[in-house]
């Protein structure tokens, strides 16, 4: 057995904004290799931590993300949805743990936490799913420490809050919060003790070198997120970025390698975006260091692949589910 990642991996060399483009502009195969290497260096060779997403309140976000459905500056078929009761969330959470989930993160479009009714339900929707013996990952826009805290002490394990893209392009995408706005609540889930989940979204037309700043604002966080989710653009009806253009496979290989190479201990995921993969590019992408997948046919508001799909491919490929204590159904 690998030695388990430690619970915040730190950054121990932070390289150069200069020397992450030198990794990342490599030749794809050695680039590929080396992310090989370093994976199999941190992590059991063919573990993939499986998550499970749900949209506890869906629509009508004040946040004017342009890639986003739930976006009220948007014009989408999408429905807006309240909160979701509390009975329904744990029949959800028990049901992506069937299916092979061990980490169930709940999502709401919110502009961020309110100290309010909602917030006191949410609460108690992370103490149930806990209490599942599941990982538990919220994702509810911006908050400061103290509500921070109490997410932490209900048994929040991760907080997810991506960066999405570089510094430079970010008011591109959106105009409602910047940068820093992300930066200090991803500071105040540190100061609670909490877990970070960061990443960013691939294909929003910001150029490669977006693409290297993303990763290398990443990589010199204080404490690197232990995940980092990788997803491509889901162009969706109604949004600006409807016809943007797809992104070219190897763009997602060279990221999430050189993820992988910055950011050793973290799990890397394939995340949104992969349904559109082939089969062979998710391959050199696990090849690369994903070591980590969203289950289930839905990620939020777009198409997922199918835990059947999955299975074949897992099967195929040779790579396990890492399994939570509790019996699954997702067999390879
Ligand atoms: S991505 Fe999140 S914050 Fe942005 S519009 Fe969608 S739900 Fe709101």
């Amino acid at each position: 057995m690998k030695p388990m990642p430690t619970s915040t991996p730190k950054s121990t060399t932070v390289l150069s904004r200069e020397e992450v483009a030198k990794i990342y502009r490599r030749p794809l195969l050695e680039l590929v290799f080396e992310a090989a290497q370093i994976h199999r260096a941190h992590h059991e060779n063919y573990d993939v931590q499986c998550s499970s997403l749900l949209n506890i309140k869906s629509g009508s976000c004040p946040e004017d993300c342009t890639y986003c459905s739930q976006s009220a500056h948007n014009d989408t078929s999408l429905e807006s949805e309240p909160l979701m009761e509390l009975d329904a969330v744990v029949r959800a959470a028990k049901n992506a743990q069937k299916n092979g989930a061990d980490r169930f993160c709940m999502g709401a479009a919110w502009r961020g936490v309110a100290d309010n009714k909602e917030f006191d339900q949410v609460i108690d929707m992370v103490k149930e799913v806990k209490s599942l013996g599941l990982e538990t990952c919220a994702t509810l826009g911006l908050m400061n420490e103290e509500q921070a805290h109490k997410l932490k002490e209900a048994g929040l394990d991760y907080y997810n809050h991506n960066l999405d893209t570089s510094r430079d392009y970010y008011d591109k995408v959106i105009t409602t919060r910047t940068y820093d706005d992300r930066l200090d609540t991803l500071s105040a889930v540190r100061a609670a003790g909490l877990k970070t989940c960061c990443g960013g979204i691939l294909g929003l037309g910001e150029s490669e070198d977006d693409r290297i700043n993303l990763l290398h604002e990443l990589h010199s966080l204080e404490t690197v997120p232990e995940s980092v989710p990788i997803n491509a653009l889901v162009p969706i009806e109604g949004t600006p970025l409807e016809t943007t253009e797809p992104l070219a496979w190897d763009q997602m290989v060279r990221c999430v390698a050189t993820a992988r190479i910055l950011m050793p201990q973290s799990k890397v995921r394939l995340s949104a975006g992969r349904k559109s993969m082939t089969d062979e590019g998710q391959t050199l992408c696990f090849l690369a260091g994903a070591n980590s997948i969203f289950l289930g046919d839905k990620l939020l508001t777009t198409d997922n692949a199918t835990v059947t799909d999955d299975t074949q491919l897992f099967d195929k490929l040779g790579l396990k589910p890492i399994v939570s204590a509790c019996e699954t159904t997702f067999t390879v």
